[in-house]
C-alpha cells in the first residue's frame, strides 16, 4: 500500500473510530461484522450476556420490531426503518448516559445491513418542552381538570402519526364512566364537576405510578417529566390517554386493564364515596392502516369503549376493524328509531299471562305483558331483541319506554270498560336500566297512572335479574316504586347473575322462570328441580312464580305439577295486537 494510501486508510478508520454516530454492519440475521465505538457504547447498555455479537438480540428486548421490519424487507437495498425511538432501562445505565437511542437501518445490499444510533435524549427532552409549552396554552386546556383537552390530543396525535419510523408504536385509550349521567343527576351538576375532577387526579396518579402496565426491562418515560403520554379530557365524562412508545399491545392492554381497576374503587367527592366506573376502550396504533387520521384515531377508540360498555362496562376492549361496521349499523338503527318515534311505527303487543289453578283449571284473564314492536316502512316487523339495545346506548330507550307505558295503561283501561269482570287484572310492562336512572321516573310513572285513572297495584314491572341486583341507586328506585304500590317482578330468572341464595335482597313480588327452564320442564329432570327449587325459594319469600315460554302442554302440565302460579307461552297464545286480544278473552271467558 502506497503511503499516502496508509495516510488516508489511517484518516478513515479515525473518522469513522471518532464519528459521534454509532454505526453497525451487520449480515442479513443481524451478526455484527463490524461496529465503531460508538455504537458499541450506546448499545451496550442493551447488551445481553451474548454481548453484541448480534444486533437483533441486543435489540430483542427493546425494540423487537426492528427485526421483523427487515425480515420483511423484499427490496436488494434501502431504508428499513427510521429514526426508530427506543428508550432505554434507566435502571441500568449510569447517570447522565442516554435516556433515549434513535435507531435507523439500511439494506446496504442484497447481504449486508447497516445500522444508525444516536443518542436522542436532548431531542426528546426538546420536543417533550415544546410539548409541555403548547399543553399550557388556554386553547388546550380543559378549564374545569385542568388537563390537556381534545384540541390537543388531536395535535398530539397528528405528530405521532406524521412520525416517520415505521415501527414505534402508540395506543390511544379512550375512557368512559358507567353510567355517569345518573351519578351527575343525583349529585347535582357542582359535585358532578368535582367528581370529573376527582378522576382527573386518579388518573394522573395512575399515570405517575412507577411501572405500571410496563413489560419488565421496559421503562416509562415519566409522565410527570412531560413524557410523550398524554391524559387529557375530551368531553363530559371522556377521558383519553395516549400511550406513545410502546412495543406490545400487551402494554396498552396492561395500562388498561389498571386503570380499569383503579378507577372502580370507590371516589370521594365532598366528604363521601361515590361508585363509578370505566369503560375503556384501546386503540392500538399498529394496526392502524396508514390512512387514519387523529380524529378517525379517536373515533375508533370510541368505538371500542362503546363495546365495553356493551359488555357491561368496567373492563376494557380493544378496538378491531369489524366494529366500525357494527357501530355504523347501531348509528343506522338509531336514526331510523328517531323516525320510528316520530312517525308512529312503534306499537305494543300484549300476550296473555294465565294463572295455573291448582285444580287444573286455568284463569285467562289473570294478566297481559306488553312487548313493544317496530313495523319497519322496509324491514317489516322488527323484534325488541334488534333495537331495545341501540335504544338503550342512545338514550331513545326513556321514549320508549314511557311511550310503551302510557299505551299499556290506557289500553288496560280500555279493556277493563270493555271487558268488565273479564278483562285482564294485571298488566307487566319491561323496564330498562337506563329508564330507572331517570331522576324523575317514579313521578313520571305516578303521573301516567293518574292521567289514565288506572290502579298502581294493577301495574308489574319487570327488571332483569343484572339489574335488579345493581347499585344503591338503583335499589333505591325499585324501593320507590314498590312504595307506589306498583309491583316488580324479576325477569328471565336463571339467566344472570343472581342466585337463589340472593333472591331475599331483591325487592320483588314476583319471579319470571326464563324459558330455557321451562322448555325442559317436562324432560329434564335436572330442570324440573331447578324449577321446584326456585318455586319453593321464592314462595317462602311470599314471592309468586310465573313460567316463561310454556310451548305444549306437556310443558304446562309439568311446570304446574311444580305449582307454579302462572304460566305464558306460545301455548296459550302469542303476543298480540290489542283488538286480537280482546276477542282472545272474549272466547275463553265466555
Ligand atoms: P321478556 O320480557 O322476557 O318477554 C318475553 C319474550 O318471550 C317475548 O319476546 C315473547 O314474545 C317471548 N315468548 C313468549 N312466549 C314464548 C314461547 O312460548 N316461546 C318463545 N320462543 N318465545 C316466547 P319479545 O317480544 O321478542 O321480547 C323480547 C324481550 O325484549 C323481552 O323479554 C323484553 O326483555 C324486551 N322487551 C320487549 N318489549 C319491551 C319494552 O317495551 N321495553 C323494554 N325495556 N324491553 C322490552
Ligand atoms: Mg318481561
Ligand atoms: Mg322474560
Amino acid at each position: 500500500m502506497q503511503v499516502e494510501n496508509i495516510d488516508a486508510y489511517e484518516a478513515l478508520v479515525q473518522f469513522l473510530y471518532r464519528a459521534p454516530i454509532g454505526l453497525v454492519q451487520t449480515d442479513l440475521a443481524g451478526a455484527v461484522d463490524m461496529l465503531n465505538p460508538m455504537a458499541s457504547s450506546l448499545l451496550m447498555p442493551l447488551a445481553t450476556d451474548a454481548g453484541l455479537d448480534n444486533l437483533f438480540a441486543v435489540l430483542d428486548a427493546v425494540a423487537p420490531q426492528v427485526k421483523g421490519l427487515a425480515d420483511s424487507f423484499g427490496e436488494p437495498s434501502g431504508v428499513v426503518c427510521e429514526a426508530l425511538r427506543v428508550p432505554l432501562d434507566q435502571a441500568h445505565t449510569a447517570p447522565g448516559a442516554p435516556q433515549v437511542l434513535s435507531i435507523s437501518l439500511m439494506k446496504l445490499d442484497p447481504q449486508r445491513l447497516m445500522a444508525v444510533s444516536t443518542d436522542a435524549t436532548l431531542e426528546m427532552q426538546r420536543e417533550q418542552e415544546t410539548l409541555r409549552r403548547r399543553l399550557r396554552s388556554a386553547a388546550r386546556t380543559d378549564a374545569l381538570t385542568r388537563l390537556p383537552n381534545r384540541a390537543a390530543v388531536r395535535e398530539q396525535l397528528e405528530t405521532v402519526l406524521k412520525r416517520p419510523e415505521n415501527g414505534t408504536v402508540f395506543a390511544l385509550l379512550f375512557l368512559n364512566f358507567d353510567r355517569f349521567r345518573q351519578i351527575n343527576d343525583t349529585l347535582g351538576q357542582a359535585l358532578g364537576d368535582q367528581l370529573l375532577v376527582t378522576l382527573a387526579d386518579e388518573l394522573l396518579a395512575a399515570m405517575a405510578e412507577r411501572g405500571w402496565g410496563m413489560l419488565p426491562g421496559a421503562r416509562r418515560i415519566d409522565a410527570a417529566a412531560g413524557s410523550s403520554h398524554l391524559v387529557a379530557r375530551v368531553g363530559g365524562d371522556e377521558f383519553v390517554v395516549l400511550l406513545d412508545g410502546l412495543r406490545h399491545l400487551d402494554e396498552a392492554e396492561r395500562a388498561a386493564l389498571r386503570l380499569v381497576d383503579l378507577l372502580s374503587r370507590p371516589h370521594m367527592v365532598a366528604g363521601r364515596e361515590v361508585a363509578c366506573r370505566a369503560s375503556v376502550g384501546v386503540f392500538w396504533g399498529a394496526g392502524a392502516d396508514g390512512a387514519a387520521d387523529a380524529d378517525a384515531v379517536m373515533r375508533d377508540a370510541s368505538i371500542a369503549m362503546v363495546e365495553a360498555k356493551r359488555g357491561g362496562g368496567a373492563r376494557h376492549v380493544v378496538f378491531e376493524a369489524a366494529m366500525r361496521e357494527r357501530a355504523a349499523r347501531r348509528a343506522d338503527i338509531e336514526a331510523q328509531l328517531r323516525t320510528a318515534l316520530a312517525e308512529d311505527q312503534l306499537f305494543v303487543v300484549y300476550q296473555p299471562v294465565v294463572g295455573l289453578n291448582p285444580d287444573g283449571s286455568t284463569d285467562h284473564a289473570a294478566g297481559v305483558e306488553a312487548l313493544v314492536r317496530w313495523q319497519h316502512p322496509v324491514r317489516g316487523l322488527v323484534p325488541p331483541f334488534d333495537f331495545i339495545g341501540v335504544a338503550e346506548e342512545c338514550g331513545l330507550i326513556d321514549q320508549i319506554g314511557d311511550f310503551v307505558l302510557l299505551r299499556a295503561c290506557t289500553d288496560f283501561m280500555r279493556w277493563q270498560a270493555e271487558l268488565g269482570a273479564n278483562a285482564p287484572r294485571l298488566i307487566a310492562v319491561n323496564l330498562s336500566r337506563a329508564q330507572l336512572a331517570q331522576p324523575d321516573w317514579t313521578a313520571k310513572v305516578s303521573a301516567i297512572l293518574a292521567q289514565t285513572g288506572m290502579a298502581a297495584s294493577s301495574l308489574q314491572l319487570e327488571v332483569t335479574e343484572s339489574l335488579a341486583a345493581q347499585d344503591e341507586q338503583t335499589q333505591l328506585r325499585l324501593h320507590e316504586l314498590k312504595a307506589l304500590g306498583i309491583k316488580l317482578a324479576l325477569d328471565d330468572f336463571g339467566t344472570g347473575y343472581s342466585s337463589l341464595s340472593s333472591l331475599h335482597l331483591l325487592p320483588v313480588d314476583t319471579v319470571k322462570i326464563d324459558r330455557s327452564f321451562v322448555c325442559k320442564a317436562d324432560t329434564s329432570h335436572h330442570h324440573q328441580v331447578l324449577i321446584e327449587a326456585t318455586v319453593k325459594v321464592a314462595s317462602s319469600l311470599g314471592m309468586n312464580t310465573v313460567a316463561e315460554g310454556i310451548e305444549t302442554e306437556a310443558q304446562a302440565l309439568a311446570v304446574r305439577a311444580q305449582h307454579c302460579a302462572k304460566g305464558q307461552g306460545y301455548f296459550y297464545s302469542r303476543p298480540l295486537p290489542t283488538d286480537a286480544l280482546v276477542a282472545w278473552l272474549r272466547e275463553r271467558t265466555a
